[in-house]
């Protein structure tokens, strides 16, 4: 496997100290290798994690055959051309209990949706459109033959891959699963990932603030994020600026989890004796992305007992520990799950008012992304400094202004990356 020496020989215009987002990912998203272990699964169980083989369909869904509609299933070389004509009804149909006898012309039986067709017939004539009158059921010209008809195999075939590998198993995903009659799936197992907070200014909630220090929010944040992305997490508190201790902490990091999310300590001024420490530990680089809000940010890999994680370590503003989290360690984990698809989708809505915008560099603004007169339309949520986190409670998208983009006028159209999707 590469090391990250030789990955980063190999990315055309690289510059630690002004690094565009597009290049940190792109040797981030080179570095990561998914885990390996696998585990079996009851399907309820396996929602929201990634599967770990191709499910290959062992029946046709549907099985036979059946009507789509309730109504009168006939011989389509039957139907009428120019006159509507009379045909007799010779039995029912029910799903779950098929109709036993074959249809000859001028016959047709009663169906319901769902109901195999009876042998011989390939269309289902709606109720609506007949005239019934004792067991004469007269069907008008205009129909087509093998209307209202579901073919056996036309949602999954027999033999074919119904699901891929990599992808995360969402509500339709479980429900075709047991579509096919599978009770238990191989996923990937859950990602281990270790967090914690650093700075000798932080206090956990509980206590009183003294002069000088804040709450904690960033393990908050973190593990609200790692949780969502369907990790599980190890909460290694808050560790002070002080190298014995965050040695320790990364140590144990990279023995006992397969990454490490740190909030703080990468700053100008914080970051040398990390440097010096993380130069120990394993192969770890220094970055400062042309971004707003984020900016510094390490990222390697650590070793301890044997063990390696991978480590993103994060700036300590509130905002820009979720911004990069995001836009960096969010697609970073998706992958270490196995998971094949890890981009989000960007829409077009337009900009309520100006924004300020230096080209050279990605902006992340927070956003209300509402409908107005049959448009989207967005607006920034105040004050967007880098620790300001109600900027983020507040906003449901990104703006997402790109490297190379100036300034923004009301009116013009931005990228916009939604926040929250459907359960
Ligand atoms: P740093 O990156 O460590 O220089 O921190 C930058 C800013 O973020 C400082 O104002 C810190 O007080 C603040 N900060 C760092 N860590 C946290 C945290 N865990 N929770 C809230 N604020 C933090
Ligand atoms: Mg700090």
């Amino acid at each position: 496997m590469a090391t990250l020496k030789e990955i980063i020989s190999c990315t055309s215009g690289y510059d630690p100290d002004a690094l565009p987002v597009a290049k940190a990912n792109e040797v981030i998203r080179s570095f990561v290798r998914p885990v390996a272990g696998i585990e079996k699964l009851a399907v309820r169980a396996a929602l929201g994690r990634v599967l770990a083989k191709d499910i290959v369909s062992p029946i046709d869904v549907p099985s036979h055959d059946n009507s789509a509609m309730d109504g009168y299933a006939v011989r389509g070389a039957d139907l009428p051309r120019t006159e509507a004509t009379a045909f007799t009804e010779i039995g029912a149909a029910f799903a779950g209990k098929e109709f036993a006898g074959a249809v000859g012309p001028g016959q047709c039986v009663r169906i319901m949706t769902g109901a195999v067709m009876p042998a011989g017939t390939d269309t289902v004539v709606i109720q609506e459109a007949v005239t019934a009158e004792r067991g004469r059921i007269t069907i008008p010209p205009g129909q087509e033959p093998g209307q209202n008809r579901r073919l056996a195999g036309e949602d999954l075939q027999k033999g074919r891959p119904a699901l891929h590998a990599g992808r995360m198993l969402r509500p339709a995903d479980i429900g075709l699963i047991a579509s096919l009659g599978i009770g238990e799936v191989s996923v990937r197992r859950k990602l281990k990932v270790a967090f914690f907070s650093t700075g000798d200014e932080l206090v956990s909630v509980g206590r009183r603030l003294k002069a000088g220090e804040v709450y904690d929010s960033n393990r908050y944040t973190l593990w609200g994020m790692l949780t969502r992305l369907g990790c599980e997490v190890i909460d290694l508190g808050v560790v002070r600026d002080d190298p014995k201790k965050l040695e320790s902490a990364f140590r144990r990091a990279a023995a006992d989890a397969d990454a490490v999310v740190t909030s703080g300590g990468v700053s100008v001024g914080e970051a040398d004796f990390t440097k010096q420490m993380m130069a120990t530990l394993g192969e770890v680089v220094f970055w400062k992305i042309a971004m707003r809000p984020g900016r510094p940010m390490a990222f390697g890999r650590i070793r301890a007992r044997g063990r390696s994680a991978y480590l993103f370590g994060l700036p300590g503003n509130p905002v820009a520990v979720m911004v990069t989290f995001y836009h960096f360690v969010r697609g970073a984990l998706l992958t270490l799950m196995g998971r094949s698809d890890t981009d989000l989708p960007l829409l077009r809505a337009k900009a309520e008012t100006a924004m300020r915008k230096k080209p050279g560099r990605t902006e992340y603004q927070r956003g209300i992304l509402e409908l107005k007169n049959g448009e989207w339309s967005v607006r920034i949520t105040g004050a967007q400094g880098s620790g300001i986190l109600r900027s983020m409670s507040e906003a449901n998208c990104f703006v997402v202004l790109a490297h190379e983009q100036g300034a923004v006028k009301a009116g013009d159209y931005v990228e916009v990356m939604v926040m929250d999707g459907l359960v």
